[in-house]
């Protein structure tokens, strides 16, 4: 089954300069990125992407992980899309845990789990279709993406933005 998926490499893995490790490592899965871009993540968009963990007591040392408040304030995102991808990404990514996590994962190699016992993973990787669908729509907008992965509409608005001076 085709999927797509969204990956996250989380502040730790940006500050800990893991970048090409982990999109190495992905690249063995073989699937196509179809988006990709660094974002300085607010607190809304945190919580949004985290609102199923909403009432766990960690919640919001969560919050301060993904906005970079103990590595450096941005998170790269992309989108993978091909054959199974959502368990192809996640096998590589590794449990949760990164203690629990085999050893040769991603999270195995290069996550800990901090003194505030937050684990800091170096990255997200969707677990489902339905979450990859609401978390990439929260990620990216339609054009940023070149694939079409999901219906779009167009609508009409006057809004200031800014460009190129
Ligand atoms: N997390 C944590 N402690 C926990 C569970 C989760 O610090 O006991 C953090 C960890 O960074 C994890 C994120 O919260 O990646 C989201 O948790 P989830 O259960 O969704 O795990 P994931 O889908 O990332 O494997
Ligand atoms: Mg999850």
């Amino acid at each position: 089954m085709t999927q797509q998926t969204l990956v996250l490499i989380k502040p730790d893995g940006l500050k800990k300069s893991l970048t090409g490790n982990i999109l190495t490592r992905l690249s063995e899965t073989k699937l196509d990125i179809v988006a990709a871009k660094i974002i300085k993540v607010s607190r809304e968009l945190a919580e949004r992407h985290y609102i199923l963990l909403k009432d766990k007591p960690f919640f919001n040392e969560l919050l301060k992980y993904l906005m970079g408040e103990y590595h450096k304030k941005k998170v790269m995102a992309l989108v993978y899309w091909g054959e199974d991808a959502i368990n192809r990404v996640r096998a590589i990514c590794g449990s949760t845990n990164p203690e629990e996590a085999d050893p040769v994962s991603i999270r195995g190699a290069y996550g800990r789990i901090t003194t505030k016992g937050i684990y800091e993973n170096a990255m997200h990787a969707s677990t489902n279709e339905q979450e990859a669908e609401r978390e990439i729509k929260l990620w990216f907008n339609p054009d940023e993406i070149i694939a079409e992965l999901y219906p779009t509409k167009t609508v009409k608005e006057q809004v200031e933005r800014r460009v190129w001076a």
